[in-house]
């Protein structure tokens, strides 16, 4: 059940969840819900003005995740040699498969991190990586290139992903919660 109380100027909403806990527990998820446990027995009101009395600290969590996601990791110089050198080291991985070296192109994307063009041989990765850590922007780059060899997101594809980024599960997941 959603509901949501008012704090100051702002209207928190929360995911009630009826469950047998001894207390009223609070979570503020960093994709940013928020969720409370309660059990049967604790009226609705009750909680309500539990959660408005957290009210200060569920703000500050919410916007400490925000901040944290938009800030972009480098300068744009840092940004362009990172990018640079991830790939030059992932073509230099990939040349065992023969493939032909891939122009790399960059554009604002809205909601891929890159896309991979196998007929005319083009990795175009988004500008919003310089939100990503290294090991992000390297899965990515990983990404696009095993494209060139496996053109769906098939297992033979993972396959070949996991073999330069054995972590890419963990590592697709926390890229899923980034806001940019
Ligand atoms: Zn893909």
């Amino acid at each position: 059940m959603i509901r949501s109380v008012k704090f100051n100027d702002n209207t928190i909403e929360y995911e009630l969840q009826r469950k047998r806990v001894k207390n009223i527990n609070l979570r503020v998820k960093s994709d940013g819900s928020v969720v409370v446990s309660a059990n049967n027995r604790v009226s609705a009101q009750y909680i309500d003005s539990f959660v408005e009395s957290k009210g200060e600290f569920i703000l500050k969590a919410l916007n400490g995740f925000d901040r944290e996601a938009a800030t972009p990791q480098y300068s744009s110089g840092e940004f362009n040699e990172l990018i640079i050198s991830l790939f030059e080291k992932t073509y230099n991985d990939f040349v065992q498969f023969n493939i032909e070296r891939p122009k790399l192109k960059f554009r604002k994307m809205k909601s891929r991190w890159g896309s991979c063009n196998y007929v005319d041989c083009v990795i175009t990765l988004s500008t919003n990586l310089i939100y990503c850590s290294e090991e992000q922007i390297y899965y990515v780059i990983v990404h696009e290139f095993s494209h060139l060899l496996v053109h769906n997101h098939s297992k033979d594809f993972y396959a070949i992903v996991e073999q330069f980024c054995p972590d890419y599960k963990r590592i697709r997941k926390e890229m899923n919660k980034i806001k940019y």
